[in-house]
């Protein structure tokens, strides 16, 4: 629907390596023909459905694929263009820096690259906004995580304001969370952002007490926090109380299984509550989908009009990282877009 490519928008949460769509996989592809890679292994196409540690085996064959810095700077100006293609006019990227040994790849270098690219395609004059956010991966422990912050709190202060904040994510069943409080701390007080995956799975409600006290600054996904999935009422309060939004990625949750039809998606809970929400997409190029797609899929599920929709994408503006000037520019763009009528 034209409605909703045009329609300027808001991405949140986007995972970079799981933002590749399928023309860059191909040139991923033919790259590294040793590999043996097909998009069957990349990509959950549609109907299709698998289990959220399925999921994260993806993910290694794409980061298997993704594995220099040619091949980092291509990914994320690839992935920048097709956002500003879909009207995204304000994106953070997230990503988690790798080193690899084979390539020379070093951590500093990976986010170095993405900011790069992100310079790059801001010179080409592509009308979005492009931020970072450097991801810990659960499933490296606590040490690498603290290694992650204090890269992040480099690259905020060398970065022109690129790097505006922190992301925890990684398979949510491996680890406690109350091992990456340190970092997390450090990263709050030094003036980064925290955008955590929280309660993503089922019985992760001590884990979610605990790191909600911090508090975060977003949400991602929070699929189970409410008591009518088995989360609880405290939890919610304390969501309320600091009015922390979330990000929520509707194809993402069904294709990866945490809720089972979309009808029963959280969105709506939050969103009756009159609770900031961020439709967002997660991994595009995995789950097959794009951000209007997403936007669509909420309208049609949910009964919502496209006026009710353009409040939803404007109202997005107030929870992004970036500085006040950032939102007071793109809060006069969609003023300036807004439609005379629906
Ligand atoms: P990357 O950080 O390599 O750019 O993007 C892929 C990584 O993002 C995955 O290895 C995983 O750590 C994280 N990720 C992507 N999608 C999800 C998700 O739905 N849930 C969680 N917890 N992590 C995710």
């Amino acid at each position: 629907c034209v409605f909703y490519r045009e329609l300027p928008k808001v991405e949140l949460h986007a995972h970079l390596n799981g933002s590749v769509s399928f023309q860059t996989m191909e040139k991923l592809m033919n790259r590294k023909p040793h590999l043996n890679i097909e998009h069957s292994m990349t990509a959950i196409g549609k109907g299709q459905r698998r289990t959220l540690d399925e999921c994260f085996e993806v993910f290694k064959v794409i980061h298997k694929l993704v594995d220099t810095e040619e091949d980092i700077l291509m990914v994320s100006k690839d992935v920048i263009r097709e956002f500003a293609e879909d009207g995204v006019k304000y994106l953070e990227l997230r990503s988690t820096p790798r080193e690899e040994q084979r390539t020379g790849l070093t951590k500093t270098n990976y986010i170095d690259t993405i900011i790069k690219a992100i310079q790059q395609c801001k010179s080409e004059g592509l009308d979005i906004d492009v931020r970072l956010l450097v991801a810990i991966d659960r499933r490296n422990g606590m040490e690498v995580a603290m290694e992650t912050v204090k890269l992040a709190e480099e690259f905020m202060l060398s970065s022109d304001g690129l790097v505006v904040g922190i992301d925890l994510s990684g398979d949510p069943t491996v680890g406690h969370g109350k091992y990456f409080l340190p970092a997390l701390e450090r990263a709050k007080n030094g003036g980064l952002k925290l955008s955590l995956h929280l309660s993503e799975v089922q019985s992760q409600l001590e884990e979610s007490e605990l790191l909600l006290n911090l508090p975060p600054d977003r949400i991602g996904h929070g699929t189970f926090l409410h008591p009518e999935m088995g989360g609880s009422q405290s939890l919610v309060d304390k969501v309320v109380k600091n009015g922390i939004p979330l990000e929520l990625c509707l194809t993402s949750n069904i294709k990866g299984q945490t809720v089972p039809m979309f009808s029963l998606h959280h969105f709506k809970y939050w969103y009756q509550l009159g609770h900031p929400t961020v439709i967002c997409t997660d991994d595009k190029g995995v789950f097959c989908t794009d951000l209007s797609q997403e936007y669509q899929l909420v309208a049609s599920t949910f009964g919502l009009s496209q006026k009710e929709m353009w409040k939803l994408s404007q109202q997005a503006i107030d929870c992004i990282f970036a500085e006040e000037a950032v939102k007071q520019q793109l809060k006069k763009k969609w003023q300036d877009l807004h439609p005379q009528v629906f």
